[in-house]
């Protein structure tokens, strides 16, 4: 598994503007947001991609799920809703090989994406 900004990022080698923290995840803004709100949010926990939940420890599973409902609700979204995807691999645009769910939010997203 090779080292990447993301684990920089959780290991606080590299500054980000952090909202969210406990023991399962970490989330943080996005550099180039998609939306007024672009959060990521990581498991604590490597995984390379989304794919690799299937072999992940449940409460690794679990925590990232309920960790990213807890910053859209932290971050005023729920009321309005918001997207969370997961870029997996080449054709899913995938740039950063650590699995990560992007938070998007605050407009009126269109479907199907690009
Ligand atoms: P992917 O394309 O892998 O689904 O998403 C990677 C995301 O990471 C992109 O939205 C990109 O803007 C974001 N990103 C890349 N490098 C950095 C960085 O150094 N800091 C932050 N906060 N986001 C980054």
């Amino acid at each position: 598994m090779s080292d990447t900004i993301f684990d920089k990022i959780l290991r606080k080698e590299i500054p980000a503007r952090v909202v969210y923290e406990d023991a399962d995840v970490f989330a943080f803004h996005d550099i180039s947001p998609q939306a007024p709100v672009h959060v990521l949010v990581i498991p604590k926990h490597k995984l390379v991609k989304f794919a690799d939940i299937a072999q992940a420890p449940d409460h690794v599973v679990a925590g990232l799920f309920k960790g990213a409902a807890k910053v859209a609700e932290l971050l005023g979204l729920s009321e309005h809703g918001y997207r969370v995807v997961s870029n997996c691999g080449k054709d899913g645009g995938q740039t950063v090989d650590y699995l990560h769910l992007h938070i998007l939010g605050k407009r009126r997203l269109s479907w199907p994406p690009g």
